[in-house]
């Protein structure tokens, strides 16, 4: 137990008992902790003062941390773990999803349709964005086009994504007012779809989805911090502590500020704006991991290619539904010498890089860059980032390891993903798809997260996922790739102190020990104890950050 001076040295406001003991702010009793801390792997109960957990042990052990001012907060036996750290989300697009129309169970084209031709009545022409639609639920998993709309929509513009992010349907008004024709070339790294005659048919590929994304009126700042307030109360109810939000731009960043500043943050937030713009934190001299417990930039975050839905993830061999394509590097990569010359750079200022790679090949390639920055810039400690990293080349798992690269995964897309994937790509490239098990025999560190909009936030979901890997279609009960499932131990691992390592923070969160910061949730169900089928069905009842109590539930 620390001393008084020790504490009050240490800065914190402490009820202090005429015998000098210090009184905790919040104890949690008769809980069934997973500390994730291999010195003490399980306890019964945790005090906490201020925002920090100052001891972890048996009932007798915390008692005499209990004051007359403490709250004092019964699990009832329940698993208490440390809070869920989600590796990769884009927040402000979760929060605007949560507040626009949701096209993600659409099961039908005709079905999507009426969905937005609502929306359109309802406000007419007001931008429609948002949608998250999946064509591989429809049959056939046509893509939709603007003819498919138009009639519903009149002069309300749309622009709808797929719900990866890497394509989007846009109707004639919205092509209108992006000046978007038939004699539109195709940028670099971007692909506008034309019907036979040579027409768009509404669908825009990776970068050419900026054309009409440019002419959509920017958020005001109330949507912004609406959308933001939106997220944050979703991840409360989930028992998300901390979010790595991929590049979120300067006003939403604004924004979290200025919510930090009221004390109004309940999820804490590492921001990893655009690699390209990566001078703007180098210049004042900011490197990874900078900022306050609640805030912190310092990293960048870029892309080597598309995705594996909208056949853009970048591959050595073709796809196998698509032959006329392997995929599509980015546009910030159709340059290799400029990209490794502003990641060396970056890298050099001491920011940490992120990069998006889905397909073998993007990922290689993103491998050798970070070869020549370590033979550039020389050994440190850096935590390379791969977000995705979802089809490795076999020969690539060894330089993953030797690299040091974090790789930042998603479970839920392999059961989303695992329903059409081997059509797609094949049977032996499979094999090394989203391969959990096997980054982590080879020492890879993994860090969890969902890629929230493009799969949903809930925790439960991602652990489901990766210990089950049953698709989302019930064909696969017993796991699709079975050999590539990881134990529920290693995942819940993976989700709290292998995504603070990600973000160089395991010395402040992701286990429950002392001096750690108080993050914590309860929930419904032993997850270490029940079938992993069922995992997808627990409840996070209290959700704890920084000491506060900000969600409870009934079981
Ligand atoms: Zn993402």
């Amino acid at each position: 137990m620390i001393g008084v001076a020790g504490c009050l040295a240490a800065g914190l406001h402490l009820a202090c008992s005429r015998s000098a003991r210090l009184a905790a702010d919040l104890v949690v009793t008769g809980a069934n902790v997973w500390t994730g801390d291999s010195r003490r792997p399980t306890a019964a109960a945790v005090a906490v003062i201020g925002d920090r957990i100052v001891d972890v042990g048996s009932a007798s052990d915390i008692e005499p941390w209990r004051g007359s001012a403490t709250t004092v907060l019964d699990a009832e036996g329940r698993r208490l773990l440390p809070g869920f750290n989600d590796a990769h989300v884009h927040f402000v697009d979760g929060g605007v999803q949560l507040e626009n129309v949701d096209l993600r169970d659409a099961d039908s084209q005709t079905e999507f349709a009426r969905r937005i031709g609502e929306r359109a009545r309802a406000k007419p022409g007001e931008w429609i964005i948002g949608g998250e639609w999946d064509d591989q639920r429809w049959s056939p998993a046509d893509l939709p086009t603007r003819q498919l709309i138009d009639d519903r929509t009149n002069g309300t513009p749309v622009f709808v994504s797929r719900y990866d992010g890497h394509m989007a349907l846009a109707n004639s008004a919205a092509l209108g007012r992006a000046a978007v024709t038939e004699a539109t070339t195709d940028p670099p790294g971007g692909a506008i779809v034309r019907d036979a005659r040579g027409f768009p048919t509404g669908i825009l590929k990776d970068a050419a989805m900026d054309l009409v994304a440019r002419v959509i009126p920017k958020m005001m700042p109330e949507q912004r911090l609406r959308a933001v307030k939106r997220a944050l109360e979703h991840a409360e109810s989930l028992g998300v502590t901390s979010v790595q939000d991929m590049n979120p731009s300067y006003e939403d960043v604004a924004v979290y500020a200025e919510l930090a500043a009221r004390g109004e943050l309940t999820t804490r937030i590492y921001a990893a704006p655009m690699e390209t713009a990566w001078y703007d934190q180098a210049k004042i001299g900011l490197r990874r991991g900078f900022g306050s417990p609640w805030l912190r930039i310092g990293a960048v975050k870029g892309y080597a290619d598309g995705s594996l839905g909208s056949t853009t993830a970048y591959f050595f061999q073709p796809y196998l539904d698509a032959p006329q394509t392997r995929g599509l590097l980015s546009d910030e990569m159709q340059d290799i010498n400029q990209m490794r010359t502003r990641l060396m750079a970056a890298d050099h200022a001491g920011l940490q890089l992120c990069i998006h790679a889905i397909g073998d090949a993007g990922i290689s390639q993103i491998l050798d860059l970070f070869g020549d920055i370590v033979r550039a810039n020389g050994e440190r400690d850096r935590r390379f980032r791969i977000e995705h990293a979802q089809h490795i080349a076999p020969r690539d798992f060894d330089r993953f390891a030797q690299l040091k690269t974090v790789a930042s995964v998603q479970p839920y897309h392999a059961i989303d993903d695992g329903r059409w994937a081997e059509r797609r790509i094949g049977p032996e490239r499979i094999k090394t798809t989203y391969a959990f098990r096997t980054l982590l025999d080879k020492g890879v560190r993994l860090a969890l997260g969902t890629d929230w909009t493009v799969a949903p936030l809930n925790p439960m979901l991602t652990l489901y996922a990766a210990t089950t890997r049953a698709t989302l279609d019930g064909k696969n009960p017993d796991g699709w790739v079975r050999e590539q499932k990881i134990t529920v131990e290693e995942a819940v691992t993976a989700y709290t102190a292998g995504s603070a390592f990600a973000e160089f923070q395991e010395r402040e969160k992701g286990t429950i020990a002392r001096g750690q910061l108080a993050d914590m949730v309860i929930l419904s169900d032993d997850i270490f104890g029940i079938a992993p089928v069922r995992i997808k069905d627990v409840k996070v009842l209290t959700t704890i950050v920084g000491g506060r109590i900000v969600h409870q539930r009934n079981p």
